[in-house]
């Protein structure tokens, strides 16, 4: 027999190993001896007052066996001389369009421009230590795409867009921890991303699927507005006629192809503003109401914040408890900030996001002559500008959270996790108003939120210019565009994604309609 429980732990009750049979066998009122066991379904913390909850979902077996296989199974097959498509990026929607296809019997051939996750570590070393971009490998370009080397959140909230518990058992199968379909904010962790892409495309290439880096796609051959061929690194064409364009929101080079090229593409509401970095232990001791460390059952605390001012939404985003701030640049002469986190999350500092609303309809009214790209031009000017204050290298411009506010120059700044460093810059003046004063105000609000969380102990940095894309490609609900047959805009690129899962269970619906008819 199976029977499914609430059970709430306190604290002290979570540190016997035995808790969640005991506590069951006391609701259920029968004897430890006939539990042969308790999955666990789910599990979240519940940390509002100082009593602090862990409440747990559990299926509770009695007398019974506890299957160990997930219901889940992912039938792939032999695809090596099947029919191709062709994925443009291998991000997280590059990815899951390829495993897709292969499920449905059809050959990926998936064209990366970065490199493999091993080779893409020493590029990244490269901007945290000689503060050099390569343009095709950095922390958003390369194989896994931006979700490799970041936090591995995999919360959405795009429920309604595909199957998210599919997602993430196939991440378990390819070497994710199991603890992902348990926790209420599951995590990976970037020590651990790697491994599960890499694994990924082992699968691909096990089943007969292509995965070719360092290949830049430069222009697409277009006849009979009907996609006849992409071109490779400006010289070598392939013949495609079913594309899955899932290059992200940092192809700017992508954007700027397909607007030369006259394909239809809108502007696309984004936001942007700044990161903000806590030392772990105040953040900790808000959330838990602890004055000292916080309790070793319990993760490093996170955050999430929202505040309308003005008649725009000032929200935190990307919140990296245990984490760092890394450098996200796809290009030189720009500084752009983003978060990660190993999967212990135990690192000394706490940082977050806190952007600001950008309507491109009514914001933006000096860019109007760059039509669809007036929300990509804007990014570019305020990353520039990061890059001019920081001290033209990946040096970012900082300032303490508090002088932020009161709008004065810091005398110095509080040690980061930031590895380029940080220059005190007076970004109070420097942010654009539209954004810099709602962020003022905002971070005022939080304070009163957040007890303590307003404090000159955090930084802010610039700037958080990539929270999405600032560009729509527009697509019919065969998810084609609506003037280039063939053509399958995916992912957070094409503006149908905002994180990892999503852009993966997209990539999974492109795949689906790329095949049709085929
Ligand atoms: C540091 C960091 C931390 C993040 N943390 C999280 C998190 O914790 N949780 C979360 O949900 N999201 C996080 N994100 C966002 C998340 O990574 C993205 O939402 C997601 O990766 C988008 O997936 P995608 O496949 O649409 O695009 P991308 O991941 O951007 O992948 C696009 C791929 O296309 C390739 N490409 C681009 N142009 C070309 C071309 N012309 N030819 C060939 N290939 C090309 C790129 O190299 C890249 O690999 C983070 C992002 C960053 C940068």
């Amino acid at each position: 027999m199976v029977k499914e429980l609430q059970l709430r732990v306190t604290l002290k009750e979570e540190e016997h190993h035995d808790i969640l049979v005991i506590k069951s066998a006391q609701v259920l009122d029968i004897d430890k001896e006939d539990i042969t066991g308790v999955k666990v379904l789910r599990k979240s913390i519940d940390a509002r007052k100082p009593k602090i909850i862990f409440n747990y979902k559990v299926a509770v077996y009695i007398r019974e066996v506890m299957p160990k296989s997930s219901e889940y199974q992912f039938d792939y097959k032999d695809v090596s001389k099947a029919k191709p498509i062709h994925i443009i990026g291998f991000g997280p929607a590059g990815m899951y369009a390829a495993l897709r296809c292969i499920e449905l019997g059809f050959k990926p051939i998936v064209l990366e421009r970065g490199k493999n996750v091993q080779d893409r570590r020493r590029d990244l070393r490269a901007i945290n230590q000689q503060h050099f971009v390569n343009e095709d490998s950095n922390y958003c370009f390369g194989e896994g795409g931006a979700g490799t080397y970041s936090d591995g959140k995999l919360y959405t909230r795009s429920l309604k867009r595909g199957d998210v518990r599919r997602i993430f058992e196939n991440l378990v199968y390819h070497g994710a921890t199991d603890q992902i379909l348990v926790d209420a904010h599951p995590h990976i962790g970037t020590n651990k991303l790697p491994k599960v892409v890499q694994n990924i495309r082992e699968t691909i290439l096990k089943y007969g699927g292509e995965v070719h880096f360092e290949t830049r796609v430069t222009d697409f051959v277009i006849k009979n507005n009907k996609i006849q061929a992409i071109q490779l690194n400006g010289k070598d064409e392939m013949p495609a006629d079913r594309v899955i364009l899932a290059t992200g929101h940092s192809a700017r080079d992508i954007f700027y192809l397909l607007h030369e090229k006259e394909i239809a593409l809108e502007a696309k509401s984004f936001a942007m503003g700044v990161r903000v970095e806590h030392p772990q232990h105040i953040i900790d001791s808000i959330q838990y109401h602890c004055s000292g460390e916080r309790h070793e059952l319990l993760p490093a605390a996170s955050y999430s914040l929202v505040q309308q001012v003005n008649d725009r939404g000032v929200y935190s985003f990307c919140m990296c408890p245990g984490g760092f701030i890394v450098p996200a640049a796809t290009a030189n002469g720009e500084v752009v900030v983003n978060g990660m986190s190993p999967s212990k999350r135990n690192n000394l500092f706490a940082n977050s996001g806190i952007v600001v609303e950008i309507d491109v309809n009514r914001d933006l009214p000096k860019y109007e002559q760059f039509g669809a790209l007036k929300g990509l031009e804007y990014q570019k000017n305020l990353e520039r500008m990061a890059f001019t204050a920081g001290g033209r290298s990946q040096v970012a411009p900082a300032q303490r959270l508090t002088d932020f506010v009161e709008g004065k120059l810091s005398a110095d700044l509080n040690p980061t996790s930031y590895q380029p460093g940080l220059n005190s810059s007076p970004l109070h003046s420097l942010m654009p108003k539209l954004i810099g004063s709602r962020l003022r105000k905002g971070f005022a609000a939080f304070g009163q939120k957040m007890k303590g969380y307003y404090t000159a102990e955090a930084n802010i940095v610039g700037v958080e210019s990539r929270t999405s894309s600032p560009v729509c490609i527009p697509r019919n609900e065969r998810l084609e565009h609506p003037q280039i047959g063939g053509l399958f805009p995916c992912g957070e690129g094409g503006g149908y994604a905002g994180g990892i899962v999503s852009a993966a269970m997209d990539g999974e619906r492109c795949a689906e309609a790329a095949i049709v008819g085929l």
